[in-house]
């Protein structure tokens, strides 16, 4: 049997963050472009994308699904491989930017390695990308920053640099600095080459690279010199020679940046403009320079049958574990789930056990997602991430394994739903179909929830915000054909709370895309002031569904 085509040091798994509208999706779309794979660029502007696979995400703008994509890129030099350079794999996790979604953030960030926060280069850290970083603090996910849309009016890189340290918390180190800006954005210089790259076409393909222009020169000296002396700060050997007044090479200091920005010491920033089709190829360079390989995170941890904590290593040699992600519904093959393997290798065809569930599950294909294409797998490797078609039982967050190995890793934590609505069909005859559809949604997304009011009989469907109930209406419309009516938003699970405690307005603000959705921040505090687990939920909910007496004066 052939072995693994990548050895795991060249396999990122990345995820792409970003505020709605900073351009996450035509990132994603370049870089599927640049990567090789035969796809038109240029559609994005017209709302449509790849990575967007439903038909109502195209038309909220919104990426709502967690799917996974795969690609390969070698570093380049004006455009050409650089002699020697090795192929690698970039398994892209999509990472939903709307905040009823931070549920579908925290999975994909629970099997993701590191993640490539977009930003816009007018709005810089919006309060959506706060609590986005926030999430990816939590897990302690190695981040690195694209300063997207360089060529609109009122583009300031600096500024979002300053953003990135003062609202976020991180070191940010530019390593490139933009050259023009606005309609004047013409390309990158490099800190590290201490060259300029200049994309002279609208596709970003014909790049040459030459001296620093003359008015940039003193300011690149500056940003060199300011990120040489972070970078050494972080490496006590290096530090050494820095004080010494000796300038490390090259090498060593691209080392010692991955080593901190790996211990999510420092956040490399790159900029560009995905929509002008700049920055994007030296933006794929900083992944592969910066970004960890799965053999350069921490183990995961898990427990074995006998309760004994355990740690399985990113290691084909170890037995088969891997965590399930995101169930889709897929028109072609049915339930496909998608799964991130942590040890070992998973052979399609063969069985393994859900040790969350207790229950064994054939694999009946693996694939792996392309931009245009899906690819069976024979096996797959630790480190990989693909999607099993065949699956029963299997949920998000569960824990699939080698059965004579029984491991259950440590998953994601899942809020609570904040908001409810009653829902009826529109025909008695929709009744059973409706409650079949909510059964099988609530299988999808474990934040969904439904069930029935024992007083009143009615129905009732909670989930994490206004929007996420109206996809969930939409989609048994669309999907299930069963047209609803829903009531009005309530607070969901009153009786765990008092109040919500802290009310924050300064994050009411109309959403992009339709902006018809005002959100504010809400923070909740147990009922039972003795409770034992002091339970902090920092929500965003939709403004005006929160009732006046959960709003302290
Ligand atoms: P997402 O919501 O983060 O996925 O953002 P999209 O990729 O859908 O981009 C939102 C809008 O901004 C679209 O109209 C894009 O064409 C546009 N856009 C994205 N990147 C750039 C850029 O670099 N420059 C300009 N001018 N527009 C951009």
């Amino acid at each position: 049997m052939a072995g693994r085509e990548y050895p795991l040091e060249r396999t990122r798994n990345i995820g792409i963050m970003a505020h709605i509208d900073a351009g996450k999706t035509t990132l994603t779309e370049r870089i599927l472009y640049y990567t090789g794979v035969n796809y038109k660029i240029g559609d994005t502007h017209e709302g449509t994308a790849t990575m967007d696979w439903m038909e109502q995400e195209q038309e909220r703008g919104i990426t709502i699904t967690s799917a996974a994509t795969t690609c390969h890129w070698t570093q380049e030099f004006e455009h050409k491989k650089i002699p020697g350079a090795l192929e690698h794999r970039i398994n892209i996790i999509d990472t939903p930017g709307h905040v009823d979604f931070t549920v579908e953030v925290e999975r994909s960030l629970r099997v993701l390695d590191s993640a490539v926060g977009v930003f816009c280069a007018k709005g810089g850290v919006e309060p959506q990308s706060e609590t986005v970083w926030r999430q990816a603090d939590k897990y302690n996910v190695p981040r690195m920053a694209f300063v997207n849309k360089m060529d609109i009016s009122g583009a300031d890189f600096y500024n979002v640099v300053s953003m990135i340290r003062t609202r976020l918390g991180k070191t940010p180190v530019p390593i490139q600095l933009p050259i023009g800006k606005e309609d004047t954005f013409i390309g990158v210089i490099d800190l590290f080459e201490m060259k300029a790259y200049y994309y002279n076409d609208d596709k970003g393909e014909d790049i040459s690279i030459r001296e620093i222009p003359d008015d940039m020169k003193e300011l690149a000296d500056k940003y060199r010199a300011e990120m040489i002396e972070l970078i050494c700060e972080t490496d006590d050997e290096l530090i050494e020679k820095f004080l010494e007044g000796e300038e490390p090479t090259t090498e060593e200091l691209k080392a010692a940046l991955r080593r901190a920005t790996i211990d999510v010491k420092l956040i490399p920033v790159t900029c560009g403009s995905a929509y002008r089709n700049k920055g994007v190829q030296k933006l794929l360079d900083a992944v592969i320079e910066y970004m960890p390989a799965p053999t350069d995170i921490p183990d995961i941890k898990g427990v074995d049958d006998e309760g004994n904590e355990v740690h399985r290593k990113s290691s084909d040699e170890e037995p088969f574990a891997a965590l399930a992600f995101k169930i889709m519904a897929d028109p072609f093959v049915g339930k496909l789930a998608f799964f991130r393997v942590y040890s070992g290798t998973l052979n399609s065809g063969s069985y393994v056990l859900n040790s969350t569930k207790g229950k064994k599950e054939r694999v009946g294909r693996i694939l792996q997602m392309h931009a245009n294409k899906r690819e069976d797998l024979e096996k797959v490797y630790s480190g990989d991430i693909a999607a099993a078609v065949g699956f029963k039982t299997t949920t998000t967050g569960d824990t699939i394994c080698d059965e004579k190995f029984p491991v259950i890793l440590e998953s994601m934590e899942f809020p609570e739903p904040v908001i409810e609505v009653s829902i009826e069909p529109k025909t008695k005859a929709g009744q059973d179909k409706m409650g079949e559809a909510l059964a099988k949604l609530a299988e999808e997304d474990p934040t969904f929830r439904c069930y029935t009011n024992e007083e009143t009989g009615q129905t009732i469907i909670a989930g994490m915000g206004e929007l996420h109930l109206e996809i969930i209406v939409d989609r048994l419309l669309r999907e299930f054909k069963v047209e609803a009516n829903v009531g009005a938003p309530q607070v969901a699970y009153k009786e765990s709370f008092t109040k919500a405690v802290e009310v924050d307005s300064k994050y009411a603000k109309q959403s992009g895309g339709r902006g018809q959705y005002g959100h504010c921040k809400v923070r909740f505090e147990p009922m039972d002031a003795n409770a034992e687990k002091t339970f902090e939920f920092v929500s965003t909910v939709v403004g005006g569904a929160i009732p006046k007496e959960y709003i302290p004066a």
